[in-house]
């Protein structure tokens, strides 16, 4: 199983909260228990400089409580930076439910959710994320306004996950044009490994521009099903990472460069819309950059879904949400661009954005 966690024995040493590895000077770290409904969530604010935590929740069966802190550790820290860098007044923050989506999750459970999530008097805002559908934030929004991603009939921005997989496809293609000197995918091998509601949608835009397309997914269903559809090769060997391929889009969960898959890669661009794909980002940043490996930063290429519910927020269409969802083609240009002339990451080039965004913004703050 991929998870978001670096290594669970390493993190069980440490102190239990503070002392985590993928600690960050978060704000604030909410534990939510309810017996009657089974619910198990932890609500993970990292910064809120820049306005409200936004972020999504997760359901997911993780083996134990470290991985389910770790994961919203790090995922919440991944929402300050993604809206820094996409200009949007926002701070991070994220949700995870501990536990199977497909047979625990229940109306009960989603609306005592919503009650805590509510409690925190909109310092968290709530959309979804992995083992979430929009009729669940429907239910969420009976018991509080601090959420997003309702449907279109109830007022909302309808489903995020086509934006994100379009911002993806903006973000691979600036990544293609630094690499290869076109953006052009027609031709170009591209891997997509998970193919839920972001990943088949970038499946249909890569296929609409003519590239081969090869899939992978845990879901073997699912895999017929979105192979039909479009016409994509089904990935059917048992070490993905070690295939020759021109792009890598990890649309599953995160941290699949890491150690064991990263001298494997022979990917000439990762750009995909899994968060946190770098398992430690400075260190795996740094060794694809020795590799001459193009990384296109998940957390700036992955924002067409943020910027799609902020639209709920902040009241603007559909034509917006898709012009500033483009802007991610430039964005990451410039930021591919600016790391190699400054000879650092692209990833710290992206970070380094976000961070004197939020430093300025404190500053202001405090006056
Ligand atoms: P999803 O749950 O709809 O799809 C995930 C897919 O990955 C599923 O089909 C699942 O079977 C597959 N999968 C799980 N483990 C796998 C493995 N080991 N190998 C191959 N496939 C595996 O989720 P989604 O909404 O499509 O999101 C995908 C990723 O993008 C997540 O990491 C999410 O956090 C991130 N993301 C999503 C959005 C959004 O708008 N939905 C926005 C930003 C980031």
């Amino acid at each position: 199983m991929i998870t978001d966690v670096i290594n669970t024995n390493e993190i069980k040493k440490v102190d239990p909260v503070f002392g985590q590895l993928s600690f960050d000077n978060h704000e604030q770290i909410v534990f939510c228990n309810d017996k009657d409904t089974g619910l198990k969530a932890i609500i993970g604010i990292h910064n809120t400089v820049l306005g409200p935590a936004l972020g999504g929740t997760r359901m997911w069966q993780y083996a134990n409580e470290w991985e389910a802190l770790n994961d919203v550790l790090r995922l919440s820290r991944g929402m300050t930076f993604k809206s820094a860098i996409t200009g949007l007044n926002l701070g991070g923050g994220k949700a995870v439910i501990i536990g199977d989506a497909k047979s625990q999750k229940t109306p009960e459970l989603m609306k005592k959710f919503g009650e805590f999530v509510h409690s925190l008097s909109g310092r968290y805002i709530t959309a979804e994320d992995v083992g979430m559908e929009t009729a669940d934030m429907d239910l969420v929004r009976e018991v509080t306004p601090f959420v997003t991603g309702i449907s279109e009939s109830k007022g909302g921005a309808g489903n995020p996950s086509p934006v994100t997989a379009y911002g993806v496809f903006m973000g691979m293609k600036a990544a293609a044009k630094f690499k290869f000197g076109s953006d052009v995918l027609e031709d170009k091998t591209v891997y997509v490994q998970g193919i839920g509601h972001v990943g088949e949608s970038l499946v249909e835009h890569l296929t609409n521009e003519g590239a081969k397309v090869v899939i992978a997914d845990i879901n073997e269903a699912r895999l017929e099903q979105v192979s039909k559809k479009y016409g994509a090769s089904i990935y059917k060997g048992n070490d993905l990472y070690a295939e020759e391929m021109d792009i890598y889009a990890p649309c599953a969960l995160g941290a699949t460069v890491n150690d064991d898959t990263i001298y494997k890669l022979k990917a000439k661009v990762i750009a995909g819309a899994a968060n946190n794909q770098l398992a430690v980002e400075e260190k795996h940043g740094h060794i694809l950059q020795e590799h001459g490996i193009v990384y296109a930063p998940d957390f700036l290429i992955n924002a067409g879904g943020i910027i799609n519910v902020y639209a709920e927020l902040e009241g603007y269409g559909k034509q917006e949400i898709m012009r500033k969802t483009e802007n991610i083609y430039d964005t990451t240009l410039e930021i591919l661009e600016s790391a190699k002339a400054n000879e650092i990451t692209a990833n710290r080039a992206a970070l380094n954005i976000a961070q004197t965004r939020i430093a300025q913004r404190k500053k202001e703050n405090s006056k």
